[in-house]
């Protein structure tokens, strides 16, 4: 995940579009490397048309490869991530797309599986936020039962989530008390209370008051 995370938030679930998004390009990638290596089984003959349809193989396979790389490696930089706080969709390759709802703005949550989707465990999820863009479908999300159930549990501790990072940092806050300091009698500046000797004149200070 790209996005920086907040202030006692922690990432809890992650999960991307399910593999079967990208079975199309893997056909086409394997069926390239079979009519390669048939090329070079069934065609033996050193003849003008045998080179033709090497190099025609050749280049299939580089194009399929190609087209699979890049459909995979979009798959896997299009994620979704829930923390105890947010829901953060995440996207792009070259230019970054993200767009996040915070876990109380959530409405309402629905997924829906075909038969298919509850073998090969994917499905759509439907997530409804107050913000005017309404409600955001994802299409064969992997996982989506865990996901739905996740954001379904932290949109309830949200309250309870909020408090405990509140509370932690009030603490953190209170244990940095400002350091103790007195006024230099000859020459005014502040220095440390413990300080003997002045940072600014050098002049041996008073002892200091123990409290
Ligand atoms: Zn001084």
């Amino acid at each position: 995940m790209r996005t920086k995370l907040r202030e006692g938030e922690r990432k809890i679930f992650e999960t991307r579009a399910h593999w079967i998004t990208v079975i199309k390009p893997f056909l086409v990638l394997l069926l390239a490397i079979v009519l390669m290596v048939l090329s070079f089984v069934l065609i033996k003959e050193q003849t003008v048309f045998s080179r033709i349809s090497h190099w025609a193989c050749g280049a299939l396979l580089l194009v399929a490869f190609l087209y699979f790389g890049y459909r995979e490696w979009f798959r896997r930089r299009d994620i979704w991530a829930v923390t105890n706080l947010r829901v953060i969709d995440e996207q792009g390759i070259f230019r970054r797309y993200s767009k996040e709802s915070p876990l109380d703005k959530i409405n309402n949550l629905s997924y829906d599986q075909s038969l298919l989707g509850r073998i090969m465990n994917y499905g759509d999820v439907e997530i409804q936020t107050a913000a005017e863009e309404g409600a955001t479908i994802y299409r064969r999300v992997a996982k989506p039962k865990k996901l739905k159930e996740t954001i379904a549990h932290y949109r309830d501790e949200y309250g309870q989530e909020l408090q405990q990072i509140q509370a932690k940092a009030a603490t953190s806050a209170a244990e940095q008390k400002p350091e103790e300091t007195r006024v230099c009698p000859f020459c005014a500046e502040t220095v440390k209370a413990q300080a003997k000797v002045c940072r600014y004149c050098g002049r041996d200070l008073p002892p200091a008051k123990t409290s």
